[in-house]
């Protein structure tokens, strides 16, 4: 299994302890105090079988460094990972509303071109113990600034968590375990780049989250440009993996388009799109263009933002324009990377 204590899901822990021949009964306790830091005193029973184990009991994820948005709400973590490889979270929101944005994934396979994750290439999947670590530092530092809990989880980090689909799960049961930190399953939001065969595997998960799929495109050959994967694919499958989300689970599939000037942000463009989430329970999310080093696109003006949202507010879709947090400390969508980074400190 490898990897610390807290990635391991409770029934698992409680399978491990009686497999040693301790009761089960301290399960309980031992999670809690995995997942929350709390009732360290009722472990004295499992001091044996604790330190018998072989290696961290939480995972130890290192912050390098922070950097705080203007906003006063939005703050970027650089964690670094036993290894020594770096992911970036994300915590972002409004007092009562705040939502941690974290990485499945050390960098992308996928490739997105207008993506700094995507742009450093793919380094390695994050266990569980290192995602659930990232919600724990988020979650610490949310309740120490603002005396607040973190109400929503996104995995919307560095990374494709459908491509990294066993750890991610894992990682969500047991932030959304009430006998743990106990998020809610209704306030997740896994981000897909559209990973047909994660989607269908999603569907059939126990637990209801909310899917989120990247388009950008309309046309496979809209798509294919800006998302490589697009070939493996195609839309006619990702469309059809969304409907299925949507009959299964009973709920709605957020679709997320970032609007680059010029390249998707035209009202054909946006008819396209109509034409293609006819029938279909959805919601768009679009998201002006953020700056990244390796592309060269920008952001549409905000009339066109506003004139592509219109066509779709005409189609009879329900269009959010997202709103955008962090953009001046890098903290945006597509915009985490720790590649060829140099810190402050290190100037
Ligand atoms: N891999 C997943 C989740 C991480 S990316 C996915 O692709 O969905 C999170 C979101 O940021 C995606 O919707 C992605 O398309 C978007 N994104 C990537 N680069 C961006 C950029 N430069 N500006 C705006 N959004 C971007
Ligand atoms: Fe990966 Fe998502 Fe970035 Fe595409 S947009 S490269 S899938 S992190």
């Amino acid at each position: 299994m490898g990897g610390a204590l807290d990635g391991i899901r409770f029934e698992e822990l409680s399978e491990m302890l009686a497999r040693d021949g301790v009761s089960r009964s301290h399960a309980l306790p031992l999670f809690r105090w995995l997942q929350r830091g709390v009732e360290k005193d009722m472990l004295g029973p499992l001091k044996r079988w604790i330190d018998s184990w072989d290696g961290e009991l939480r995972t130890q994820v290192e912050q390098v460094a922070e950097t705080p948005s203007g906003d006063g709400w939005t703050n970027k973590f650089l964690l670094r990972l036993s290894d020594g490889a770096e992911v970036e979270s994300v915590l972002m929101g409004f007092p009562g509303r705040f939502s941690a944005c974290l990485s499945t994934q050390v960098g992308c396979a996928m490739g997105c071109v207008f993506c700094a994750t995507g742009q450093m290439g793919f380094s390695r999947h994050l266990t569980a113990g290192e995602i659930v670590a990232q919600a724990r530092h988020v979650a610490v530092e949310v309740e120490r600034r603002h005396g607040e809990k973190i109400r929503n989880l996104v995995m919307m980090g560095m990374g494709e968590p459908l491509h990294n689909f066993d750890e991610t799960m894992r990682a969500l049961d047991i932030l959304t375990d009430t006998r743990g930190m106990g998020f809610g399953s209704t306030k997740v939001t896994v981000s897909t780049v559209g990973h047909v065969p994660g989607i269908l595997k999603l569907a059939r998960h126990p637990q209801k989250y909310s899917l989120a799929v990247s388009l950008h495109g309309a046309t496979d050959e809209e798509r294919g440009k800006l998302i490589p994967v697009n070939k493996r694919w195609p839309l006619a499958e990702l469309m059809a993996a969304c409907r299925e989300y949507t009959e299964i689970k009973g709920l709605e599939v957020f679709i997320a388009w970032t609007l680059i000037g010029g390249v998707n942000d035209d009202r054909e463009h946006a008819l396209r799109l109509a034409d293609l989430l006819k029938g279909m329970t959805v919601h768009v999310n679009l998201i002006p263009l953020n700056p990244t080093e390796g592309y060269g696109g920008e952001a549409p003006e905000w009339e066109k933002v506003e004139a592509f949202q219109q066509v779709l507010l005409d189609a009879g879709l329900p269009v959010t324009v997202r709103q955008r947090r962090g953009i001046d400390v890098g903290a945006g969508c597509g915009q985490l990377s720790t590649a060829k980074k140099r810190r402050a400190s290190e100037v």
